[in-house]
């Protein structure tokens, strides 16, 4: 039966190619969605295991986070750069799921994300969500959530629009703009849990501790964060 399956596969094959979604390179059988090369080539950061590293640093003297983690530098021109892209822009969930899981075997890898309760993904605004038809950030914690045995809290931090007369306020304001479009729904829920925070990409860390500091609201709770990818060195 075995000569079946073969010809299945390749037939299979033939109709959806198996091809490598970091370089196009046809995947060998043993392969999932990207080769052994760009596998071996993604570059892994090992922030999560180090204390002061350049995520923390970030956040330092804005909002109390316990641990934080990038999982990949971001480059321009880059594999991670497409592999964001393709997740971001061109509906491929799969890829999200699949760096989400490499994500989570670091940060298991780690002691330092060891205790955590709950997986939160950075919501987007409803409208760019239904455009999207996914938050990528919470397809990422889906692969997280696999590998770390952790469930993934979507519902509980909304994100929302301000009105008209809201956004014509002062420059000066428009972080509390920011700050304020972030809504913790359940704050029962999250007290005295430990709560990560995870979304693809990190810049300033505006909008992440806009977030955070809406989930600080719950008593007692501790708040790590957990981005797919930085450009910070
Ligand atoms: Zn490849």
């Amino acid at each position: 039966m075995r000569w079946l399956k073969t010809a299945f596969s390749d037939t299979l094959h033939l109709f959806y190619p198996h091809v490598c979604t970091g370089c196009g390179s046809d995947l060998l059988q043993e392969d999932h969605l990207l080769c052994l090369r760009c596998l071996t080539n993604l570059p892994h950061t090992n922030f999560a295991r180090h204390i002061n590293n350049p995520i923390e640093k970030i956040f330092w003297g804005r909002i109390p986070v316990a641990a934080a983690h990038s999982e990949f530098y971001f480059a321009k021109e880059s594999l991670i750069q497409h592999l964001i892209h393709q997740l971001k822009y061109k509906g491929n969930q799969e890829i999200a799921v699949y760096l989400g899981e490499l994500m989570g075997r670091s940060l298991l890898e780690s002691s330092r994300f060891n205790k955590i309760d709950y997986l939160v993904p950075l919501p987007l605004y409803p409208d760019k969500e239904r455009k999207r038809g996914y938050n990528q950030a919470a397809v990422i914690c889906q692969g997280m959530s696999a590998i770390m045995n952790v469930p993934v809290l979507s519902d509980k931090v909304i994100r929302q629009r301000f009105t008209e007369t809201q956004t014509k306020k002062h420059r000066s304001e428009r972080w509390e703009n920011v700050a304020g479009s972030f809504i913790l729904k359940d704050k029962q829920k999250l007290q005295g849990t430990n709560v990560l925070l995870v979304d693809d990409v990190i810049t300033t860390g505006a909008t992440l501790e806009a977030c955070g500091h809406s989930i600080i609201e719950a008593v007692d709770v501790k708040l790590s964060v957990a981005i797919l990818a930085t450009a910070t060195k």
